[in-house]
């Protein structure tokens, strides 16, 4: 049952008070559970089950420091170079279909210096906002922790490698937002990580920043929406979204009906098939991206980065995930074991005391990218239906704040200014 609320009759007009979040990855829960700190209650609905989209493989970095927009010059650079190898970190297919070729056209011509610029001083709002929201979650009872990066390092084979991710890091300071980063040569970086190897000549420190264990911390979110009397319809999808004069009817799989008073839509890399009767013309494209765990020797104290191989890699429990690839393809396709080896064959020159041939948990997932690198949230045409996502590389570390600023939106009827920028109908 509600905790604050009980459920009354659905209303056409003031503030809701029945509200459907349609997705269950970090973005549709963290909403749901800051709808519930205003006393609003909430259903959930999710086709799959908690966290079955990008919010379960993914590396858990909560780091403000690196959240930027994904186009940027160096693509336009990169994109000169053999995207179409399964071996390439970035990887289009040769027959790329009509969305696609638009999806990339946009980004593309997103990918320079003045247009990233503005992005970032939309992405700083948030970027400053996102710890602080993991620690509302704690406080009000999310049974899962963020634990802080001692040290979060990037890590190269020499100090010139470090220019772009350090030009980039000067960018982020310029927009704004506070980064605390040191280079250090390979031997230091060594003793705060044994787990390195010596081709690892230097790297980048940075200061503040934390991860999660996202399956952890995914079910331990949406324990905490169930515990507040939120429900969680799981094996549900939502079909269809009707906004009608007292509220929004949701169609389920099944033939269901279920009016609320109003709905989030939170579905990742799907978003656009509910949202595009409302207005949202920003195409959400899968960035897949690819996981898997393996056993280490000794575990790192924080997470590793190796930028120019574009692989993460986060202590998970007792072993290292290890992620990396961004492969433009659509959500559904399967797994192609050929990005795991590569991904794989990409770290294991700089990794000691790791067995990358011990792999476990292999998965693909889709980050919803836009052509701007921008996340969508906001209202769309209809006042009663909102949505939530498009966070790219990001959703984890930007998904509770997300849903703190969207929370409030869905309340007062008012956009918050650290929203303006995302407005999903630009
Ligand atoms: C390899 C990799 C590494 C990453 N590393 C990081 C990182 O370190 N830090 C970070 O911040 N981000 C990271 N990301 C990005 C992050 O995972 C995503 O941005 C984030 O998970 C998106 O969350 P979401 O809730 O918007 O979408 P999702 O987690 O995809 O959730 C959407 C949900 O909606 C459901 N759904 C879809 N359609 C319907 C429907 N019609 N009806 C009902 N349910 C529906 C899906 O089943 C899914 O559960 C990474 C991503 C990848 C792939």
């Amino acid at each position: 049952m509600p905790t604050q609320q009980q459920s009354g009759p659905v209303s056409g007009s003031g503030s809701p008070r029945q509200v459907a979040v349609v997705g269950a990855g970090m973005v549709g829960l963290a909403t749901a559970w800051f709808l519930q700190e205003a006393g609003v209650e909430v259903t959930v609905y999710e086709r799959d089950h908690v966290a079955a989209g990008a919010s379960w493989g993914n590396a858990g970095w909560l780091t403000p420091a690196l959240t930027a927009p994904l186009p940027e010059p160096a693509v336009l650079r990169y994109g000169l170079r053999a995207v179409a190898s399964p071996r390439s970190p970035v990887y289009v297919p040769l027959r790329a279909d009509g969305t696609l070729l638009r999806f990339l056209g946009s980004f593309l011509a997103h990918s320079t210096a003045r247009r990233w610029r503005r992005g970032m001083a939309a992405y700083v709002p948030l970027n400053e906002r996102a710890l602080e929201a993991f620690d509302v979650l704690a406080a009000g009872g999310v049974p899962a922790r963020t634990h802080p990066a001692r040290p979060f390092l990037a890590c190269f084979r020499r100090e010139r490698d470090a220019a772009p991710l350090l030009a980039e890091l000067a960018e982020i300071r310029a927009a704004g937002q506070g980064v605390d980063c040191s280079v250090v040569p390979g031997s230091r970086a060594r003793a705060l990580e044994p787990a390195l190897t010596e081709e690892v000549g230097a790297a980048v420190q940075v200061e503040g920043q934390r991860y999660l264990h996202p399956p952890e911390y995914l079910a331990a979110l949406a324990q905490a929406v169930r515990v507040r009397g939120g429900e969680l319809v799981e094996g549900t999808g939502v079909q269809e979204l009707r906004d009608e004069p007292r509220g929004v009817t949701v169609v389920t799989g099944d033939g269901e009906r279920q009016r609320h008073d109003a709905v989030v839509v939170a579905t990742g890399a799907h978003l656009g098939r509910l949202a595009g009767r409302f207005g949202v013309r920003q195409p959400v494209q899968a960035g897949r991206g690819y996981s898997f765990s393996v056993p280490v020797a000794q575990r790192p104290r924080g997470p590793l980065y190796f930028p120019a191989q574009r692989v993460a890699c986060t202590p998970l429990g007792d072993r290292l995930r290890v992620a990396g690839m961004m492969e433009f393809r659509r959500p559904g396709e399967p797994l192609d074991p050929r990005r795991i080896a590569a991904v794989a064959a990409a770290v294991r020159p700089f990794l000691r005391g790791v067995d990358l041939d011990d792999r476990r948990d292999e998965w693909v997932g889709s980050r919803p990218c836009t052509p701007d690198g921008l996340p969508l949230v906001g209202a769309t045409t209809s006042p009663r239906v909102f949505v939530a996502g498009g966070h790219g590389m990001w959703g984890i570390a930007l998904g509770p704040a997300t849903g703190r600023l969207l929370a409030q939106a869905v309340l007062e009827g008012e956009t918050p200014p650290e929203l303006a920028p995302l407005d999903p109908l630009r």
